[in-house]
């Protein structure tokens, strides 16, 4: 295992000094008054409880560790050494400029190297690093990292396409535009045939 993968988990998986969920339900009722609502009216009253639920949900991929999710692995797979490719795995996301939800799709392929791992793994590693404090470039490579330094395949390849509601409900107010980003690894990034028939799969 490389630093770089560690050190991401270790550094984002921190949890000491962690204020309790009545501090955080504290705060939101600060927000609702700074807003210029009164955190005590009936409809108000059960919102900042809703909100930290709510948090739980965006940002539980700090409670997994996404280099145990890729460690059980086949090995049976008869010399398959062709591309795997999970085409279209949906994400939300939150931006960590301005906690925004980023909405987007991944791409995500790899070509092993004697061992492969279950599909629905590499759907939950996207999941894992979305729900997380997020920009698009450190997630797209978050993933790629990840799978090569625990798979060792022959190359990776992911590619990310995400709308910022940041930039689409506030500031520039752009409507319709998304990012993409990709990393390419290995036979991905060595070999043109390679990333030519993986970037065919997106269209
Ligand atoms: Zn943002």
């Amino acid at each position: 295992m490389s630093q770089s993968v560690r050190q991401l988990s270790a550094v984002d998986g921190d949890r000491a000094g962690r204020p309790s969920r009545a501090e955080v339900e504290a705060a939101y009722r600060t927000v609702i008054r700074w807003i210029g609502e009164d955190p005590n009216r009936d409809g108000l009253k059960e919102t900042p409880a809703r909100v930290v639920r709510a948090l739980d949900e965006f940002f539980s991929g700090y409670r997994q560790d996404p280099v145990d999710i890729l460690q059980k692995t086949f090995e049976e797979i008869e010399g398959y050494d062709e591309m795997i490719v999970l085409r279209g795995v949906r994400f939300e996301s939150h931006c960590e400029h301005h906690m925004a939800p980023i909405m987007g799709q991944a791409w995500v392929a790899y070509v092993p190297n004697g061992r492969v791992v279950g599909i629905s793994k590499l759907a939950r590693i996207v999941d894992v690093y979305a729900k997380r404090m997020q920009i698009q470039e450190k997630l797209t490579a978050q993933i790629a990292n990840t799978i090569d330094e625990v798979l060792k395949p022959q190359g990776v390849g992911v590619i990310v396409k995400a709308s910022h509601h940041c930039m689409t409900t506030r500031g520039i107010h752009k409507h319709g535009t998304d990012l993409v980003t990709s990393r390419m690894l290995g036979c991905f990034r060595d070999n043109p045939i390679t990333r030519q028939e993986f970037l065919k799969m997106i269209e």
